[in-house]
């Protein structure tokens, strides 16, 4: 085990922000991980989603780099540590469809199960069979069901919680170079096709990164709208009720989708636009990313307080305008929302 202390966290996330670490510690195996992850230690994959406090993490920090793909016709079980757009990647050359539409999304495997990994209409629920995970509170590693992970829109029971640390994740693909029904219409219309049709799974690929490359959503060092944590604010999921009086505080009906439950999901972007704050919002050291609202970026030389103070201004601005609040999508470590 690769240990070191007092280690900063800010070149380990997208955001370039956080403290340091008192202690560092690097697993590559998973007796590693397990041996390593006593007490309260953090789990850090790609720090993709991650806002760590100027000051810190006091106590140790894991580093998941675990590598791993086993294969069984169909069924993948991966890692925890695997680069995931790179699996993504190896799905489609051996034609094995199921997650293409989640190529370009950054972070490591093994998180892709916490918020249930989603974009352009498909999400990890759809694939993922079962984790395998270390039970904190218990020192027991084992295998779970995706009926007992709780998924739901970006988020999972693992969600919020320290007390499983995922070591790999099972998927169930299909062998088919072919995709199911393209759901997001943005990208039926990227690849030529209506929604609900198919597509090669290596042309969907490539659609999704050319989208998401124009929205700063591809981490790229040649893009600094691509300093951030993704999507900073989750859509709101509003009841009826609710919904009714965001349209009668709008003047107008905002775009919206309807969830499973019969409520209601509005666009968190649609919110802050029309609450004022625009791409390339400056607020000297951070903004909001250029090429996509719900991006909030570090311009170089930020504080993790600087951001916190701009996504405040943004979530307060919302809930002044259309009383609706947003919640942040990332996970908070040592500073609070
Ligand atoms: C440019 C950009 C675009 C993005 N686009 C998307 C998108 O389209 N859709 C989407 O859903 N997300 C998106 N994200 C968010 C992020 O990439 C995902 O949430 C990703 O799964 C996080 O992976 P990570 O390894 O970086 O996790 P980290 O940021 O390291 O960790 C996130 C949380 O998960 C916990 N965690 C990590 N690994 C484990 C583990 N093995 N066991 C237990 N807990 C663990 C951490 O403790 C932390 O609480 C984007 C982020 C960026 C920067």
């Amino acid at each position: 085990v690769h240990a070191a202390a007092d280690v900063p966290l800010a070149p380990l996330t997208t955001l370039r922000l956080g403290g340091a670490a008192e202690r560092l510690v690097e697993a590559t195996t998973e007796e590693e991980v397990v041996a390593s992850v006593e007490g309260d230690a953090l789990v850090l994959g790609g720090g993709s989603n991650m806002v760590i406090a100027d000051a810190g993490v006091p106590g140790t920090v894991v580093l998941i780099r675990t590598r791993g793909v086993e294969r069984d016709g169909a069924i993948l079980t991966v890692a925890a540590g695997e680069p995931w757009d790179e699996l993504v990647a190896m799905t489609i050359a051996e034609g094995l469809a199921g997650i293409e539409c989640l190529s370009g999304i950054p972070g490591l495997t093994g998180a892709t199960p916490i918020q249930n990994v989603g974009a352009y209409g498909q999400d990890v629920a759809e694939t993922v069979v079962g984790i395998r995970a270390l039970d904190r509170s218990t020192g027991a590693v084992e295998d779970l069901p995706a009926a007992a992970l709780g998924f739901a829109y970006r988020t999972s029971a693992l969600k919020g919680s320290a007390r499983r640390v995922v070591l790999s994740v099972t998927f169930a693909l299909r062998e088919s170079g072919m995709s199911g029904p393209i759901r997001y219409a943005e990208l039926a219309r990227t690849l030529g096709v209506s929604v609900g049709a198919a597509a090669p799974i290596a042309e969907v690929r490539e659609a999704v990164l050319a989208l998401r490359r124009g929205k700063g959503m591809v981490i790229d060092p040649g893009d600094p709208d691509s300093v951030s944590a993704g999507s900073f604010f989750t859509n709101p999921i509003l009841e009826h009720a609710a919904f009714a009086a965001l349209v009668a505080r709008a003047g107008e009906t905002p775009p919206h989708w309807p969830e499973p439950d019969g409520r209601v999901k509005a666009s968190a972007a649609w919110l802050i636009e029309h609450a004022g704050f625009h791409k390339g919002l400056d607020r000297g050291p951070v903004g909001i990313s250029a090429k996509h609202t719900l991006a909030l970026v570090n311009r170089g030389g930020a504080t993790t307080a600087d951001l916190i103070a701009l996504a405040r201004e943004v979530a307060a601005g919302v809930h002044d305008r259309f009383g609706v609040a947003l919640t942040p999508e990332p996970v908070f470590v040592g500073a609070s929302w």
